[in-house]
């Protein structure tokens, strides 16, 4: 069974006529009406068309949604027939309330009221200015079915304006209340002791310390009252420099969302278990982790968070601190205490318990002022999140407390500085860091051979530069002379290689290596005075130094590319790589 409405056709129409206009209603995708069929009258003989109930039973217009059954213009005729039903008892909110009910325009939604203050019960202060109450008859809501107004009980929150401020002020709060589109506004009352305005509101959009609506509503932010309390806390800690104090504080006032960081001073006796787990880099526990707003709690909790400590030796210099001429040192530890958190349930800071952060060390005692700005190009690039500074208390070294797990793609992620070549997050003091680390794992036991490869290894200047190494002789088979001193190999591992599609050194399987002899021992000056010529050249891949244990005989193992006839390098030589798998010379001449 359904509703449905008649349409007339008179039958002096022709037949013809009325077809097409029940094709042009079957068409009619614009309304959406369905037509079930055709009838007619057995008295006039007057056709009809029956069709879906999509009629506003007012004006007799077609509906402009047939869905929910809402005809706008007869709304808005309703309400301004219910005008003079109501009345605030002051014309300008009156007329203010009025034009608000005239701007409707669909079914759901608010109707803007005057609601009487008898209509309140059970009303309870819960904040400044803010109350909790229940609306008696409550809100309006559109029954479709019904095609009628019928009102819903709701809890809802009163927010008071103080009587002594001009109406237009009030209307004006209330405008900014409307614009946002997390408050949902029922209406206004007045408080007939006081005549105090009332602001009729959905339930937790003000701050219950402050009254004002949240910042953020949905997360039940609000940060005057975030940033009062930071500020009444600064006495609850110290970094014992007024400088390093007023940085904090500075940072701390800047909080200006609910899932921003609060930047801390950090105890130093917050870390602990620190371990070393590489040369310059430490693991360690942030016994309580960092501070995290989690919007889906709405409150702050501590997120515990793997950390590195990134050490500024005191032992050195300023100066030296300053060239970089000492290896980043980082650390990672654990945060006793943890990240402050904002807990909304409890409304106040809770810790989140071990956290695992990236200590920063720099000697910056004497150097403040660097230490701070390096905290601000970090807080400006957004490449790590920095929660806050410590001292360490034996050195007197001050410490940057950072996040662990994510860094920034153009970020070294072990000394957080940025990479020398950001496409192929290559970073030169670290790689130089690597070698220098490895001396220790080879040696030609010739101490002038020794400083001259560990030389050449740290001129290198660009992922694309070979690593020049001491090469064990066992490493090469099939040794074949090609010319008096020059042999040809194959070379079991290969030389090292940055891929720079892997990111990663690899060693390539060159597989063919060339050996030119060098005869004498005591020519070694010679030697390296000729490895350092053939290096010169930018088309001639050098990969190391080699000794022929039976001889003794010192050997330059690089590329192919040697002149038949003079036994020296090929003055020009034009080279490709076939996918790093395999060299070939593309041109080569001899003066
Ligand atoms: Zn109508
Ligand atoms: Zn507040
Ligand atoms: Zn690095
Ligand atoms: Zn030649």
């Amino acid at each position: 069974q359904v509703e449905i409405n008649l349409k007339l056709f008179n039958s002096q129409n022709t037949i013809d006529e009325f077809l097409n206009k029940v094709v042009e209603y079957k068409n009619d995708y614009k309304f959406k009406i369905y037509a079930y069929g055709i009838s007619q009258n057995p008295d006039t003989k007057d056709y009809i068309l029956v069709l879906q109930n999509g009629y506003c039973e007012r004006c007799g217009e077609k509906y402009k949604k047939i869905w929910n059954k809402w005809c706008n213009p007869c709304q808005i005729k309703n309400l301004k027939e219910n005008f003079r039903n109501w009345t605030s008892g002051n014309e300008k909110i009156d007329n203010f309330i009025q034009e608000i009910q005239l701007k409707v325009n669909h079914s759901y939604g608010v109707i803007f009221e005057w609601i009487s203050y008898n209509q309140f019960s059970d009303i309870k202060k819960i904040g400044n200015t803010i109350y909790s109450a229940l609306w008696n008859d409550g809100q309006l809501k559109y029954d479709q079915n019904k095609k009628e107004w019928t009102r819903v009980q709701v809890e809802i929150n009163l927010k008071l304006f103080n009587s002594q401020n001009t109406i237009d002020e009030f209307l004006n709060k209330v405008v900014e209340y409307k614009n946002d589109d997390n408050v949902k506004i029922y209406g206004m009352s007045q408080y007939p002791d006081t005549n105090d305005y009332i602001l009729v509101l959905k339930t937790e959009c003000n701050c219950e310390e402050c009254g004002e609506k949240y910042t953020e509503i949905s997360y039940k932010w609000c940060n005057p009252c975030q940033i009062k309390n930071l500020k009444e806390n600064f006495r609850n800690w110290t970094s014992g420099n007024e400088q390093i104090d007023n940085f904090i504080q500075e940072i701390q006032l800047k909080v200006n969302h609910s899932y921003d960081i609060i930047f801390e001073w950090i105890s130093y006796d917050q870390f602990s278990d620190i371990k070393k787990i590489g040369n310059i880099i430490y693991s360690a526990l942030w016994n309580d982790g960092r501070l995290e707003y989690d919007q889906n709690k709405k409150e702050w909790t501590r997120v515990q968070v793997e950390i590195n400590l990134k050490l500024f030796n005191s032992q050195n210099t300023i100066d030296e601190f300053l060239n970089k001429k000492i290896g980043n040192t980082i650390y990672s530890a654990l945060w006793k205490d943890g990240l402050l958190k904002y807990n909304l349930n409890k409304k106040e800071r809770e810790r989140i318990r071990f956290k695992e952060v990236i200590l920063k060390l720099c000697n910056s005692q004497y150097m403040i002022g660097e230490f701070l700005n390096k905290i601000k190009v970090y807080e400006n690039d957004k490449i790590i999140e920095i929660y806050g500074i410590s001292q360490d208390s034996d050195t007197k070294d001050y410490i940057m407390v950072l996040q662990k797990e994510k860094y920034d793609e153009r970020y070294c992620e072990k000394c957080i500085e940025k990479y020398t070549e950001i496409e192929y997050k290559w970073c030169k003091p670290c790689q130089i860091t690597y070698l220098k680390d490895n001396f220790k794992n080879w040696t030609s036991k010739n101490e002038i051979i020794d400083n001259f490869i560990q030389e050449m290894q740290l001129k290198i200047n660009n992922p694309k530069d070979l690593v020049f190494e001491w090469i064990s002789y066992d490493q090469f088979n099939y040794i074949k002379e090609i010319n008096k001193n020059v042999y040809s190999a194959l070379w079991k591992d290969g030389p090292l290689k940055y891929n720079l599609g892997e990111k990663k050194w690899e060693r390539v399987q060159v597989k063919e290596a060339t050996l030119k002899l060098c005869n004498s021992q005591n020519m070694i000056n010679a030697f390296l005075n000729k490895v350092v010529e053939y290096k010169g050249d930018e088309n001639f891949e050098i990969y190391g130094i080699s000794q022929n244990p039976d001889t003794k005989d010192y050997v330059l193992v690089s590329q192919g590319g040697y002149c038949e006839k003079c036994d020296e390098k090929y003055t020009e030589i034009q080279n490709r790589w076939l996918e790093m798998k395999k060299l070939i010379i593309l041109f080569k001449k001899c003066n």
